[in-house]
């Protein structure tokens, strides 16, 4: 299973962080091992002072007969560490420690089946932190959209059953400090409620065992 990430795939998210606006998906992979687990913490990693979060709609891949679709959508939390991801980009290096970080992926538990909605239904959510609407976006805001989006990444990988798509954040992004409260809404519905929280203990033994012991290999179930 593998998390495909878009970026750039707003408008108005690529300009406040001084982008230009793509002509060609901007596309980057997080390995299981981002993901939390179900109902697990989100724990702001060591070596970032400045995490943010953006807020995506996901949608679960499925494939039938041998295509790749959007099967089922939910919320999730590309978390990114933006002090480490600026040095990347400007040494021209690839973003993998400032987005593919153990915890940088949260996915809300609960998904809605994309074929119970009707014909160009549009799909709204929005991000609070400390009560606060700090994020919001409409799946028609996209710039390229997820037929779009599934047709490009297959030209490059095969998405395969369970794969999870993160299609870009809206405007809005910012910084999440330890003890801030997020809340999820798609839909107008509150899907999650999660706090910032300390890190790991630093690198070495005693933190694989503990992140070990959080997780359960395979743990997070998607249906
Ligand atoms: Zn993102």
């Amino acid at each position: 299973m593998k998390l495909i990430c878009i970026g750039r795939n707003y408008g108005e998210h690529a300009k406040e962080l001084g982008n230009a606006v793509p002509e060609e998906p901007v596309v980057f992979l997080k390995p299981e091992s981002a993901l939390i687990p179900r109902n697990g913490p989100i724990r702001l990693p060591s070596f970032s002072n400045d995490v943010h979060h953006e807020i995506e709609l996901v949608f679960a891949i499925a494939r039938r007969n041998g295509k790749a679709v959007a099967d089922r959508v939910t919320i999730g939390l590309d978390l990114t560490a933006r002090d480490l991801q600026q040095e990347l980009k400007t040494k021209g290096l690839p973003w993998e420690k400032a987005k593919a970080f153990d915890g940088s992926a949260y996915v809300a538990d609960s998904f809605t089946a994309v074929e119970s909605f009707p014909a160009g239904h549009h799909i709204e959510f929005m991000l609070k932190k400390n009560g606060q609407v700090v994020q919001s976006g409409h799946s028609s805001q996209m710039i390229f959209d997820i037929p779009a989006l599934i047709a490009n990444v297959e030209r490059y990988m095969q998405l395969e059953t369970d794969d999870l798509l993160f299609t870009g954040t809206p405007a809005g992004v910012g910084p999440l400090k330890v003890g801030d409260e997020l809340e999820g809404y798609m839909l107008g519905e509150l899907l999650f409620e999660r706090t910032g929280e300390r890190p790991f203990p630093p690198l070495g033994k005693a933190r694989f065992a503990a992140h070990d012991q959080d997780r359960p290999r395979r743990q997070h179930r998607l249906r």
